[in-house]
């Protein structure tokens, strides 16, 4: 294969789904499965299924096209705040959107009257993450503007937490979540079903029984696919860490110094690399660079590997310390951290390849997402 690839091991992730379920079923959490890193990725998104996740979210549209042509039979939410200038296409598209802007929630209304639609809504709040959400304080003034408009419904109340600020979830910001869900409540007299109060950085409150009990929702990227919360970034006991892997091929093989020869300046990326004198070392430089790949967010399987840099299109690696015979044109595997695998997911330069029960379920000929998403959107346009 002249790509580098990915492998996707759906069982693993269907596991990791059941046990995630599993666990917050037991706290009367469901779990939304959150397919964005994966770029909406229908297989993903059916091993989710498989392993009892309520419904899919996903931050983009076209994500959301992907996942409905790839036959994704599911309730879909949008994650990411709706543009002004999409309001149409988010109400054919999906069941829910997040929220927080009054004038977004007008044009919404109208757009779902437009269809005779009624569009749910989840408003979120601003715990002190500082990245989506209505302050607190203007929350009931904002609920009281919003139950007035009649093609929405407003059915929750989320928060995310854990993602721009690293705040980390606790008993006392989910109990004012709750306690903010009560005056709603009370103020608008409307019934809110939903409180949606974690992402992946929520598992440890959510297993610690801390979790207030009106908190009933958890929407479930990283923990589902990499099997680790993410306050630490700890792995999960029971579920897989490697249900991705990269897997890059060897174009040159050659003993050479650790230190370069000459007068140095910048790199290619205007940086001045460090580099430790450790005499004469066996190097690799494999098929995969920064176009396809966070070099920082990758970690070699071989213990025996250690990766040097990028460039655009090459990756460099030591080699001298594995126990392989490594040849030109072998592969050598990696396992990606979130960005890695965001980064490597959205390349028009890796290819994927989904197992089930440890052999491909089919070979997939289209090369990285964002052109394959696109053209599912050219095909299908919104359903
Ligand atoms: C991405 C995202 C999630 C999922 O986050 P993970 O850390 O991957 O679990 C949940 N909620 C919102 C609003 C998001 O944008």
């Amino acid at each position: 294969m002249a790509h580098p690839y990915l492998t996707i091991d759906l069982d693993k992730i269907e596991h990791n789904s059941r046990a995630l379920v599993d666990l917050c079923q037991q706290q009367g959490i469901e779990v939304v499965g959150v397919t964005k890193c994966v770029c909406g990725h229908p297989e993903v998104a059916k091993a989710m299924l498989r392993g009892g996740v309520s419904a899919i979210a996903d931050s983009r549209l076209e994500n959301i096209y992907r996942l409905r042509g790839g036959g994704v039979e599911s309730s879909y939410m949008l994650l990411r705040l709706p543009p002004l200038s999409g309001v149409d296409e988010v109400v054919e598209t999906v069941a829910v959107s997040l929220n927080s802007e009054l004038s977004v929630l007008e044009a919404l209304s109208a757009a779902a009257i437009r269809r005779d639609l009624r569009h749910d809504v989840v408003l979120m709040v601003d715990l002190g993450d500082l990245r989506e959400g209505i302050w607190p304080d203007e929350l009931v003034p904002f609920a009281r503007e919003a139950v007035k408009m009649p093609g929405i419904r407003i059915v929750g109340l989320g928060t995310n937490l854990g993602c721009f600020g690293g705040v980390v979830p606790s008993e006392a910001n989910m109990t004012r979540l709750v306690h903010l869900a009560a005056e709603v409540e009370r103020t608008c007299e409307i019934k809110l079903a939903r409180i949606s109060g974690v992402n992946s950085s929520g598992l440890n409150l959510i297993a610690s029984g801390r979790m207030p009990t009106r908190v009933n929702q958890a929407r479930l990227g990283e923990a589902i696919l990499l099997g680790r919360e993410t306050v630490h970034r700890t792995p999960w006991p029971a579920t897989f860490q490697d249900a991705f892997l990269l897997h890059a091929e060897v174009l040159e093989l050659k003993t050479k110094p650790s230190v370069p020869i000459g007068e140095r300046s910048e790199d290619a990326f205007g940086k001045r690399p460090v580099f430790e004198e450790r005499g004469e070392r066996l190097r690799a430089l494999l098929n995969l660079g920064r176009e396809d790949v966070d070099e920082d967010g990758i970690k070699a399987v071989d213990p025996g590997v250690t990766i040097l840099g990028a460039s655009s299109g090459y990756l460099v690696v030591d080699v001298t310390e594995t126990a392989r015979n490594i040849r030109v044109g072998d592969q050598l595997t990696f396992s990606p951290n979130y960005s890695a695998l965001l980064a490597a997911m959205t390349s028009e330069y890796v290819k994927t390849r989904t197992l089930r029960g440890g052999k491909p379920i089919r070979r997939e000929t289209q090369l990285g997402c964002s052109a394959d998403s696109k053209l599912m959107r050219a095909n299908h346009g919104p359903i």
